[in-house]
C-alpha cells in the first residue's frame, strides 16, 4: 500500500505589501499583546497605558462587560460577577470542576450545556465566552494601536494543554473576531523571544512561575524543530501563594486572627502582593496596613524576611525540575539555556534558587512578563508572511504515530511520529468481502503493532460503496493534521464518491508523560510486537484464502468437482481453521499452502472453464484475431 502525500498547506506570504500579525499571551491572571515594530518586538499598550491586562471580566447586570484592570475594581464589591482565572475552565467538563478553586468562588450551572458555565446576573458565560471577552479587548489594543486590521494572531497555550483546551482556545478567539494564524506553546514562544531556535539543535528549559499555577518544560531544537520533552509542574502553585504567605506572616506580627471579613481579607492580600512586588527590587519596605475598622499595622518587611516566608514554596517547585529532566532523560550538563517566565520569577529568590539548581545562570534579560508575548509577535509575524524567506517558521511534530485498525487488529500507520504539521497524507485500502458495502474505519494512535495496545481516537462509518468483488472497490483515507494539531480523518469511495469523515477532537491530547511511556513500550516491545504482527498478517491471510475458496466453492464446486475431491478441499480449509485458533505462525502457513495446493487443480478447472466461456461469448474471428495479436506481441 503506497503512502501518498496530497498536499501541504503552505503559507502564502505577499512579498510586499505589510501585514500585520500579533502575539497574544492569554495568561491564567494577566493578558498581553505584541507586534513587531521596525523589526522589533513591542508590547501594545491600552488607553491607560497598560500593557498587561487582568484576566478578569465583569459582567454588568445591564450587559455590560468590562476586562482588565477596571474589572479587577470591581472584584471585591461584585465578586461573582467578576470572573477570574478563567483559563482553568477552558476546554473542561463539569466533572473536572469539583473541589477546584474556581468551584468554591463561582456558582456554576452545569446543566444548561455540555460545557459548565459561571452563573452571572448577566447569564451564564463559560470560559470561551470569558476568554473571548479578554481577546476582544486585546484586539482593540492591538487595531487602534497598529492603525487597522489584523491579518491574526499567534495565541499561545501552556503546552501540556490537550486538544480540548486547545480547540477551546480557538473557540474563543473565534467568538472575539480574531484569526488564529495558530496556536503555540508558551515555553516554545519565549525560547523564540531569545533566539533559542536559530541555533541547530540544543535542550532548552523554560521555567514558568506565573500568579496561580507552575510550570517546567524541556525543548529540543532539531533541524529546525522544537519539540517538548516533557513538560510538568504544578497547577496550583503560583504567586497568589506568596502572597497568602505574606498575609499570614503579617497577621502574626500585627498579632490578628484569620480574617473573615471578605473586602479586609481581599485588601491584605493586595497589601501583601504590592509589598512582594516591590521586595523584587528592594532591600525593605515600610508598611502601613489598615487591618480593619480602626485598626491597623506600621512595621517593615525586608527582603530576607520575605525569603525566610516563601522558601518553602520556591522549593516546592524544585521537585517537578528534577521530574521533568528524568523523564526528558536529560542531564543538566546538556542545557543549553534556563528561560524565566511569569511575574513571580522577577522575585531575586527564584532566580537564585533555580540558577543553583540548574547550575547556570537564568535568562532574565527579556521581560519575563512579556517574553510570551514577544515570542509570539515573532512568531506572528513571520506566520503573516512578512519575512520572505520563512527562515524562522517553527514547526511542530506530532508526537505519536496516526493511523487506522486494519483486518486482524492491526495497526496500518498512516501518518508517522515526528511529522512536521500540518501535513496531510492519504492511504488506499480496499474492501475484503464479495460484496462489502460498509467499512468500518478506526483511528488509533500510537507506535504498537496491534491496535490492541495503541490508544483509540475515534471511530466512524463508511456506507454506501458499491457492491463489487473482494479487494476491487478503492477507498481513500485521508490524514490532515491542521497547525495546531487538530485531526480530521475523512475517507472516500472513488467510484460512486461516497464520503465520510470525522473530526478528531475531545480527549485527543496525551499527557507527555504518557507518550513517554507510549514510546518506551513500543521500543520495549519491539520485537514481540513484530512476531504478533506477522501472526495476525499469516491469520488474516488464511482468512482471506479460506474466504475466497469457499466463494469459489459455493459458486460451482459441484461442477468441478467429484466428491472425493470435494471432501478433500473441505479438509484442507478445517485444517487451515484449526491452525488460525493457535499462535503458530508457521503451522498456519504450511496450512494455507496445503489449502492453496490441494485446490490447485479446481482453481484451474475454474480458469479454463471461464476461459471457455469468454470465447463461447465472442465471434471466431474476434477471437483468433486476438490471438494472432498476442503472438504478435
Ligand atoms: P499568568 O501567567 O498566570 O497570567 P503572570 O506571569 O502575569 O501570570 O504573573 C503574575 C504573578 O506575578 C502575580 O502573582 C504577581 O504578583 C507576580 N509579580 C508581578 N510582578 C512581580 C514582581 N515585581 N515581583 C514579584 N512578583 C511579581
Ligand atoms: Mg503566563
Amino acid at each position: 500500500m503506497a503512502l501518498l502525500q496530497i498536499s501541504e498547506p503552505g503559507q502564502a506570504p505577499a512579498p510586499h505589501q505589510r501585514r500585520d500579525a500579533v502575539g497574544i499571551d492569554l495568561g491564567t491572571t494577566n493578558s498581553l499583546v505584541a507586534t513587531l515594530r521596525s523589526g522589533s518586538p513591542t508590547v501594545l499598550a491600552d488607553d491607560e497605558g497598560n500593557e498587561s491586562t487582568p484576566s478578569v471580566v465583569h459582567f454588568g447586570v445591564d450587559g455590560t462587560v468590562t476586562v482588565g484592570a477596571a474589572a479587577q475594581e470591581k472584584a471585591v464589591s461584585d465578586p461573582l460577577n467578576t470572573v477570574r482565572s478563567a483559563k482553568r475552565l477552558m476546554g473542561k467538563g463539569a466533572a473536572d470542576l469539583e473541589g477546584t478553586w474556581l468551584a468554591s468562588h463561582y456558582e456554576f450551572d452545569t446543566e444548561a450545556a455540555a460545557i459548565p458555565a459561571f452563573v452571572t446576573q448577566a447569564g451564564n458565560k463559560t470560559a470561551i465566552d470569558v476568554s473571548a471577552a479578554i481577546l476582544s479587548k486585546l484586539k482593540d489594543v492591538a487595531t487602534r494601536s497598529v492603525g487597522g486590521d489584523l491579518v491574526g494572531a499567534v495565541i499561545t497555550v501552556p503546552a501540556y494543554f490537550d486538544d480540548a483546551q486547545r480547540q477551546a482556545t480557538k473557540d474563543a478567539a473565534t467568538l472575539a473576531g480574531l484569526s488564529v494564524l495558530r496556536l503555540i506553546n508558551e515555553p516554545t514562544a519565549a525560547a523564540v523571544a531569545y533566539g533559542l531556535d536559530n541555533d541547530e539543535t540544543g535542550t532548552v528549559v523554560v521555567y514558568d512561575l506565573g500568579g496561580g499555577t507552575f510550570d517546567i518544560s524541556v525543548l529540543k531544537m532539531q533541524r529546525g524543530l522544537f519539540e517538548v520533552l516533557a513538560t510538568a509542574g504544578d497547577t496550583a502553585l503560583g504567586g497568589d501563594d506568596f502572597d497568602e504567605a505574606v498575609v499570614a506572616y503579617l497577621s502574626e506580627q500585627a498579632g490578628v486572627d484569620a480574617l473573615k471579613n471578605p473586602s479586609a481579607q481581599r485588601r491584605a492580600l493586595q497589601q501583601a502582593r504590592s509589598i512582594k512586588e516591590a521586595l523584587s527590587d528592594a532591600a525593605a519596605v515600610d508598611v502601613h496596613w489598615d487591618i480593619e475598622e480602626g485598626k491597623h499595622w506600621d512595621g517593615t518587611v525586608t527582603r530576607d524576611q520575605l525569603n525566610a516566608i516563601i522558601l518553602p514554596l520556591v522549593k516546592k517547585t524544585l521537585s517537578p525540575c528534577r521530574r521533568v529532566l528524568r523523564d526528558a532523560d536529560v542531564e543538566k550538563s546538556d542545557i543549553r539555556a534556563v528561560v524565566m517566565v511569569g511575574g513571580s520569577t522577577r522575585v531575586p529568590l527564584v532566580r537564585d534558587s533555580v540558577s543553583e539548581f540548574f547550575e547556570q545562570t537564568v535568562l532574565t534579560s527579556i521581560d519575563p512578563d512579556q517574553v510570551v508575548a514577544v515570542g509570539a509577535a515573532i512568531q506572528a509575524d513571520v506566520l503573516a508572511g512578512n519575512k520572505p524567506d520563512n527562515d524562522l517558521l517553527l514547526l511542530d511534530v506530532i508526537p505519536l504515530s496516526l493511523g487506522l485498525e486494519t483486518m486482524g487488529g492491526l495497526a496500518e500507520k498512516v501518518i508517522p511520529r515526528n511529522t512536521t504539521i500540518p501535513i496531510a497524507r492519504a492511504q488506499e485500502f480496499t474492501t475484503y468481502k464479495d460484496g462489502q458495502t460498509a467499512l468500518a474505519l478506526h483511528v488509533v494512535q500510537g507506535e504498537r503493532e496491534l491496535v490492541e495496545d495503541c490508544r483509540s481516537l475515534a471511530r466512524f462509518e463508511l456506507t454506501g460503496i458499491p457492491p463489487r468483488v473482494a479487494g476491487a472497490a478503492r477507498i481513500q483515507v485521508l490524514f490532515q493534521v491542521d497547525a495546531d494539531g487538530l485531526l480530521t480523518v475523512s475517507a472516500m469511495e472513488k467510484e460512486s464518491g461516497v464520503l465520510a469523515s470525522i473530526d478528531v477532537k475531545p480527549s485527543y491530547g496525551l499527557s507527555d508523560g504518557e507518550i513517554e511511556t507510549m514510546l518506551s513500550d513500543s521500543m520495549d516491545y519491539a520485537a514481540e510486537d513484530m512476531q504478533k504482527r506477522l501472526l495476525q498478517e499469516q491469520r488474516v491471510d488464511a482468512e482471506r484464502v479460506i474466504e475466497a475458496i469457499g466463494s469459489a466453492l459455493d459458486a460451482d464446486g459441484d461442477v468441478h468437482l467429484n466428491e472425493n475431491e470435494r471432501a478433500a478441499i473441505d479438509g484442507c480449509i478445517a485444517a487451515v481453521a484449526d491452525t488460525i485458533k493457535d499462535d503458530n505462525t508457521d503451522a498456519i502457513k504450511a496450512s494455507v499452502e496445503a489449502l492453496e495446493k490441494g485446490s490447485a487443480e479446481f482453481v484451474e478447472r475454474r480458469m479454463n472453464a471461464s476461459v471457455k466461456q469468454l470465447m463461447a461469448g465472442q465471434h471466431v474471428d474476434v477471437v483468433a484475431a486476438q490471438l494472432k495479436e498476442s503472438e504478435d506481441n
